[in-house]
């Protein structure tokens, strides 16, 4: 580019209209970004987010500590201890998930007879701390009840391809 067309670009401000007309030419095109948090996007149910234990509808908890996702996970993230109950079930007296070693594989889910261990939609958990990732046995099934809804809907959806 020669000299004097430099200086008709400069002097005509060439570069900062057709700047301009791109703008232009956005500003009224659809918005491809969200005002996250107050938007959010969609989800596919097959999404691996925060874990939570399910129990049935009368309240009794799904988990039948078989502990084949502990025996599964290859983070080594669950650590489940079991004791008979009073009638005889078996049923966990801890459930653990350390969530700074999960690698969200989603294998305990796959491998639970009773969708009890799931992967649901939340991914908003962040913590300030290491402790506060360190998930008990109250906090899963408090988290299973506060998403039941949406991971029954997602177990439905899934079902035909399982
Ligand atoms: S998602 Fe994978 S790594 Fe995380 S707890 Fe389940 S089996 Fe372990
Ligand atoms: S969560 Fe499922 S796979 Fe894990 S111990 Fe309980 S019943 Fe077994």
């Amino acid at each position: 580019m020669s000299f004097l067309d430099r200086a008709a670009r400069d002097w005509l401000l060439t570069e900062l209209f057709s700047g301009m007309a791109i703008t232009l030419r956005y500003f009224f095109k659809p918005k491809v970004t969200i005002n996250y948090p107050f938007e959010k996007g969609q989800l596919s149910s097959r999404f691996r987010g925060e874990h939570a234990l399910r129990r049935y509808p009368n309240g009794e908890e799904r988990c039948i500590a078989c502990k084949l996702c502990e025996a599964i996970c290859p983070a080594q993230a669950i650590t489940i201890e079991a004791e008979p109950r009073a009638d005889g079930s078996r049923r966990t007296r801890r459930y653990d998930i350390d969530m700074t070693k999960c690698i969200y594989c989603g294998f305990c889910q796959e491998s639970c007879p009773v969708d009890a261990i799931v992967e649901g939609p939340n991914f908003e958990y962040a913590t300030e701390t290491h402790a506060e990732l360190l998930y008990d046995k109250a906090k899963l099934l408090s988290n299973g009840e506060r998403w039941e809804v949406e991971l029954a809907a997602r177990i439905a959806a899934e079902a035909p391809y399982r």
